[in-house]
């Protein structure tokens, strides 16, 4: 017997809504429990990259994420006595819809996010906790805890996307190496007062660390994020206490901002921690997000991987399904994943290190060095084919995942530079008689298969998550099936039986 629920996602931060979203439009039956009472909670992130916005566009949320977000920032950047200018509103990125920085804070993608989960008819269930989960021969019976009554469900599958302190991790007993960073970070919402351009960012590098300050602050015109190294360090998890006003000013004035503080209604300490799970799968318990990864906030990572691996989780259990699947393809999410989280926490330590460390190098770098270099600034910023590649890093465009479980080929290869694993890039295609993005064409739940002009049509018709592209642009006789997370699936050079036994493998058409 089949369980009632496909899955059960443990955590409602953006991992755990995507993940319930993604999964919802594949067809699955989801529940979604947070212990949080509250949807409302102060931001963290700050900054959404270009693939987080290319995953989450099939699922309908883009429009409403960027209605509230800054797609054209600018900031300025703070080097000893020289100030630089920088636009991220038009970054070199042909190959994506979404070619810039986008400052959006994290309290608004949950709530675009949880909106569209309730018009799919999934409400979070808030102030209940996962407080067990253990695996059945047919599936997990998890037992939740919420204002004194206790429910045992049964789930085919247990998402842990339950932060840094994951249950789900502790209950599957995945093994959380790593440790704690030594500097700690310092959140607070601020008003000023002084000779400071507004709505823009500013970047401060200094001797003792970055400053930053965003025109985002939620309970005040400021969001101010600073490192410091403190005596007494915190347990990292868990929120951190506030920081007096006389310590915020010193940070303020330790950076050399000419401003006075005149209110900070919140502020908050954050222990970091760099720290990698063994797997992202034990049984029918998987891991997303921070639940699966810990690392500094350097360079926006966070939020936005946990989206992708969302991601990269959601649509396989819903079509690959968590009690029947196959094991190589539940298994090939933690195999496609867990790779880049480890690349992902080998830049974010060493982008931390040079934000924060006190040590002699890096605050000579950041002290000295940097306002040395900075009426060099300007001429490299011009270079927009430099900034474009360091953008495509921090976005995490060129992730893919060739030679993976999930990809298929043809007997005969597709003429196509395409090789399944990899992303597909947007650009122009003709396609219905028309000139139009590809990524429009994708922007649907579902598999898609992209048949070269020539190609015969497939022995399995359009389906609501099977979608057929004739691209006229496109020459040959093949087809490129393109999974849910925007990654190529299968590629080949004919159209015949391999491409419905793959189709199969997925779950994207029933099996016979
Ligand atoms: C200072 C700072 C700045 C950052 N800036 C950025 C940025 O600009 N860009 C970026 O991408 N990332 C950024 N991040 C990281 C980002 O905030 C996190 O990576 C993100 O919140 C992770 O989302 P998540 O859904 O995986 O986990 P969380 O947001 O931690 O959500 C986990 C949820 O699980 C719930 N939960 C926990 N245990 C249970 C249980 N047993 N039962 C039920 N519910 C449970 C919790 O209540 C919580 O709501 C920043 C982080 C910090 C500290």
């Amino acid at each position: 017997m089949s369980a009632p629920l496909d899955v059960l996602v443990v955590g409602a931060g953006p991992t755990g809504l995507t993940l319930a979203l993604q999964a919802v439009a594949h067809g699955a039956r989801v529940r979604v429990v947070d212990r949080r009472p509250a949807a409302l909670r102060p931001s963290r992130a700050l900054i959404a990259h270009a693939r987080t916005l290319e995953v989450l566009r099939p699922l309908g949320v883009t429009g409403d994420l960027l209605a509230g977000a800054d797609t054209a920032p600018r900031a300025r950047l703070h080097l000893g006595r020289h100030e630089v200018a920088v636009e991220l509103g038009e970054l070199d990125l042909p190959d994506t819809a979404f070619p810039h920085l986008t400052f959006v804070r994290q309290a608004h993608v949950e709530a675009v996010l949880g909106e569209a989960l309730a018009s799919r008819g999934v409400t979070v269930e808030r102030g209940t906790e996962l407080v067990a989960a253990v695996e059945e021969p047919a599936d997990v019976a998890a037992t939740l805890r919420s204002a004194g009554a206790v429910e045992v469900v049964h789930t085919a599958a247990v998402a842990g996307c339950d932060g840094v302190d994951s249950t789900v991790r502790s209950l599957a007993g995945i093994g959380w190496p790593g440790g704690a960073a030594r500097p700690e970070v310092v959140l607070a919402d601020v008003d000023l007062e002084g000779a400071l351009e507004r709505g823009v960012a500013h970047v401060v590098a200094g001797r003792h660390g970055l400053v930053f300050l965003f025109a985002l602050g939620e309970c005040a015109p400021w969001r101010l994020l600073a490192t410091r190294v403190v005596a007494d360090r915190l347990r990292p998890g868990g929120p951190g206490p506030p920081v007096p006003d006389d310590e915020l000013q010193g940070l303020l004035d330790a950076a050399g901002l000419p401003v006075r503080l005149t209110a900070a209604p919140w502020s908050e300490r954050i222990a970091l921690q760099h720290r990698l799970a063994d797997r992202f799968r034990a049984g029918r318990l998987f891991l997303a997000g921070d639940a699966a990864h810990a690392w500094s906030p350097a360079g926006g990572q966070g939020m936005n991987t946990g989206v992708q691996d969302a991601a990269g989780l959601g649509w396989r259990l819903a079509l690959v399904g968590a009690s029947s699947g196959p094991e190589r393809l539940l298994d090939s999410y933690s195999a496609e994943r867990r790779p880049v989280a480890a690349q992902l926490l080998s830049m974010t330590r060493l982008l931390f290190w040079g934000e924060s460390a006190t040590g002699p190098l890096a605050s000579t770098l950041r002290g000295v060095v940097a306002p040395l270099a900075a009426p060099l600034a300007p001429a490299l910023l011009q270079h927009r084919r430099l900034v474009g590649r360091g953008f495509r890093l921090l976005a995490q465009l060129d992730q893919g995942y060739r030679g993976g479980a999930v990809g298929g080929r043809g007997s005969t290869p597709h003429a196509g530079r395409l090789r399944p694993g990899d992303r597909v890039r947007d650009g122009t295609v003709a396609c219905g008689g028309r000139a139009v993005r590809l990524h429009e064409l994708l922007a649907r739940p579902g598999v898609h298969l992209l048949l070269d002009r020539n190609a015969p049509d497939p022995a399995i018709g359009p389906g609501p998550l099977l979608h057929l592209h004739r691209l006229t642009s496109s020459p040959g006789r093949g087809v490129v099936a393109v999974r849910p997370d925007g990654h190529a699936g299968f590629t080949s050079g004919a159209v015949d039986g391999e491409l419905v036994r793959w189709l199969r493998s997925i779950g994207a058409v029933p099996a016979r």
